[in-house]
C-alpha cells in the first residue's frame, strides 16, 4: 500500500502524517527528489491498465522497471514523473463544488 496514513510524534504532538512508501523495496520515500511514480502504457493500442507504482528512482526503480517490462512484454512502455508533481496534478483533476 504505497500512500499511507502514518501516526507520528512531532515535537510532543501526535499527527495524521501521508507519506509514500516504495512499492519495490517498502521503505518510506522521504526525500521529494528520490520519489518517482509510474505507469505502463500499451503503444499498440494507447492504452494504460490505470495502475500507478511508487519507486525510490534508486536502486529501486531499474530493477522493478526491468521485471515488470519481461512480463509485459515489449509492446508497453513505462512512462513516470517525479513524486513531487502528483499533488499538481491529482487537484488538477478535482472540481472544486459547493
Ligand atoms: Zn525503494
Amino acid at each position: 500500500m504505497p500512500i499511507q496514513i502514518v501516526m507520528e510524534r512531532i515535537d510532543g504532538v501526535d499527527l495524521s502524517c501521508t507519506e509514500v512508501f516504495c512499492d519495490a523495496c517498502g521503505q518510506r520515500i522521504v526525500q521529494a527528489a528520490e520519489g518517482m511514480y509510474a505507469w505502463w502504457y500499451e503503444c499498440t493500442t494507447d492504452t494504460t491498465d490505470g495502475a500507478l507504482v511508487y519507486w525510490h528512482k534508486q536502486p529501486c526503480s531499474r530493477p522493478a522497471e526491468a521485471a515488470e517490462q519481461a512480463r509485459r512484454g515489449p509492446g508497453w512502455h513505462l512512462l513516470w514523473q517525479e513524486l513531487r508533481t502528483l499533488p499538481d496534478y491529482l487537484r488538477a483533476n478535482l472540481e472544486e463544488g459547493g
